[in-house]
């Protein structure tokens, strides 16, 4: 069989079981964002930060992916949250087959918002649908302002991007009009927050859309 075809087949696969995943959440109103970016971009740190600000309001969750350890999902259960590793083992991104398990491992009974965090990676979590109402790509501002045209897959994929670490902004040479040009251009329709989880500047208005995400959600029957 040709390389190709076994990677059709693999996605058609993870395509039926993320459709199983949608309906589980769809049924209980879970809202479930999959957070992508390179390995540094901050995830963790904008978790940490959302889930300081939510946890009293809300029933949260948090799915981690890493291909070594459980740092990752160990700072997330500091905060007082339920969260559940998945080591993948050297592969470059989570599959639905994957969620699935770390949710009956998991036991979370029924969530408002689970956030799940993809392996360190720009491309492969780009194809791999996780059953997730959206994908949420962050890009700091120490990897440079080429990205998005770089990456176009994951931008124009994902409906929200985050710049992140703009504090750092005074020190780097990163064109943040350029990089939102290209991000429009691959995501007219998109959403882009600019923030930094070390002054706090844009975690307000980053707060607020998660929130208005979540009452979307509950409209939606
Ligand atoms: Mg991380
Ligand atoms: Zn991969």
């Amino acid at each position: 069989m040709p390389t190709l075809d076994i990677k059709q087949n693999i996605l058609q696969e993870n395509a039926k079981a993320a459709e199983s995943l949608r309906k589980q959440f769809a049924t209980n109103k879970t809202l479930v964002l999959n957070f992508i970016s390179s390995p540094g971009s901050g995830k963790t740190s904008l978790l940490e930060a959302t889930i300081a600000r939510l946890k009293d309001k809300y029933r949260l969750a948090a799915i981690d992916g890493d291909i070594a350890t459980e740092r990752d999902a160990d700072r997330l259960r500091a905060l007082g949250i339920s969260a559940e590793q998945i080591s993948t083992g050297g592969a470059c991104h989570l599959d639905a087959r994957q969620i699935s398990t770390a949710l009956k491992k998991g036991n979370f009974g029924k969530l408002d918002i689970l956030f799940i965090e993809n392996v360190g990676n720009l491309i492969c979590p780009t194809s791999y649908d996780l059953g997730e109402d959206g994908k949420i790509v962050l890009l700091s501002v120490t990897e440079g302002d080429d990205k998005p045209f770089k990456y176009p897959g994951i931008f124009s994929k994902a409906d929200t991007a985050v710049i992140t670490k703009i504090d750092l902004l005074p020190h780097v040479r990163f064109d943040e009009s350029a990089v939102n040009e290209q991000i429009t251009t691959l995501r007219p329709n998109g959403t882009i927050h600019r923030l930094s989880v070390t002054t706090g500047e844009g975690v307000e208005g980053w707060i607020k859309f998660i929130t208005q995400r979540f009452q979307n959600k509950q409209t939606r029957a």
